[in-house]
């Protein structure tokens, strides 16, 4: 227990991103908690039942090539798990270990509401009082905040979010509305449960084709897309406008003059929004909705507030997988322990192997290229 709810550092959110950093705080000695409204690795927790890691899990550390779904260089959850593509339940059963294995002070059931600094210090307004902190890293995620203004009538569909399980679905025939990751993932899972699906989207991700992965489909997308697309009723460049409610069916308008109908809800696959805007006064956002950060992952507009996770974006560079916001989580901690001062030795130590296994990223310049073939 921390005494009077104080402490030198919070970390909101015990997901990927939050424990991640937690444990490089921890080997630095340093004095910090983390803040969690719900359980280690809820949002995991909240995929759908079928839905996987499109990135593939494979253990290569010992060769200086850490998985790709690993959050620490030691570990991976290809050796944990016994698979290339867990589920959301099987990575957060990942966490866990590695959360109760560091013995990392996660409080669980403390949701952040709102955050005030008044000169040096953090004031968190939570379900269990207040809470206060010199440094604050932000690591709340994207999936418990769904995107769900994309089109009028949207209250009328399920976002995929709120998908327990495809298998749980009503009906025989899906209408699908965003056909990106999520979109393609509830097309193909409905499709194995042997249901129709017409698919819209208003551009076309089966055609484009670009280096950084968190632009274009995955090849385990790609390929499970492959083996349904005869079942698949997909309309690429069909921008949705509105859903309604008529004769106890859902009408589905499109931009391009087209309807459709089901008896079902369509899905809502239009994205995520972001954690941030519970914060949204401490951060500076570019046109495009992406926070503004220093080279440290630092809010430009407050000192000691820090970000980790797939919000983080510098440049074209957005480090939306776990392989690569990972790389970040030693920079932050590297940051903070300098400006309290712990000890040069233990820093150097502590990032050995942050370095040599890729987990740490300062030149951000490197990010922005593209493959040759
Ligand atoms: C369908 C799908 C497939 C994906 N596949 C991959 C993949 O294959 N590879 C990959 O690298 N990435 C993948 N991602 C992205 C990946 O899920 C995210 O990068 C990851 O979940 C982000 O981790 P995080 O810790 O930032 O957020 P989260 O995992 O969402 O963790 C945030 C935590 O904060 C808690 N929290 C939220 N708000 C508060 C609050 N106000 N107070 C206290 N606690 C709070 C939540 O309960 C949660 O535990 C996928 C995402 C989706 C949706």
């Amino acid at each position: 227990m921390i005494e009077n709810n104080k402490t030198d550092v919070i970390v909101v959110g015990a997901g990927a991103a939050g424990l991640g950093v937690s444990v490089i705080l921890s080997k630095l000695g340093l004095d910090f908690i983390v803040l969690e409204k719900d359980e280690v690795g809820a949002s995991f927790k909240k995929w759908p039942k079928e839905t996987k890691f499109i990135s593939p899990s494979f253990t290569g550390n010992f060769f200086k090539m850490a998985d790709l779904n690993a959050i620490t260089p030691d570990t991976s959850p290809a050796l944990s798990l016994m698979t290339e593509h867990p589920t959301g339940e099987e990575y957060a059963s990942y966490l866990e270990g590695l959360s109760a294995y560091h013995k990392l002070p996660v409080y669980t059931g403390v949701e952040v509401k709102e955050i005030q600094k008044d000169g040096r210090l953090f004031t968190l307004d939570t379900s269990l009082g207040s809470y206060e902190c010199k440094f604050l890293i932000w690591a709340a995620g994207e999936y418990q905040y769904p995107k769900r203004k994309s089109f009028q009538g949207s209250g009328l569909s399920t976002h995929y979010s709120e998908v327990p399980s495809f298998s749980e679905l009503d009906g025989d025939e899906h209408i699908v509305i965003g056909a990106y990751e999520s979109g393609f993932d509830a097309a193909c899972n409905l499709i194995n449960q042997g249901k129709k699906v017409i698919l819209l989207d208003d551009s076309n991700y089966l055609e484009h084709v670009e280096s950084d992965s968190s632009y274009c489909l995955s090849p385990f997308t790609r390929d499970r897309i492959n083996s349904v697309i005869d079942q698949l009723d997909y309309h690429s460049q069909t921008k949705v406008e509105s859903v309604e409610f008529i004769d106890n069916k859902y009408l589905v308008k499109t931009k391009n003059g087209k309807e459709f109908e089901t008896s079902q809800k369509p899905i809502n696959c239009t994205g995520f929004a972001s954690s941030l805007k519970l914060v949204q006064d401490l951060f500076i956002f570019n046109k495009q909705g992406y926070p503004l950060l220093t080279e440290l992952d630092e809010a430009t507009r407050t000192k000691n507030l820090f970000l980790v996770g797939p919000q983080v974006k510098h440049d074209n560079a957005l480090f939306c997988f776990i392989y690569k916001y990972r790389q970040r989580f030693a920079i932050v901690a590297e940051t903070i322990a300098k400006r309290k001062r712990v000890k040069r030795k233990l820093l150097k130590t502590v990032l050995k192997d942050y370095k040599e296994l890729n987990f740490y990223l300062d030149d951000l310049s490197c990010c922005d290229g593209e493959c040759v073939c």
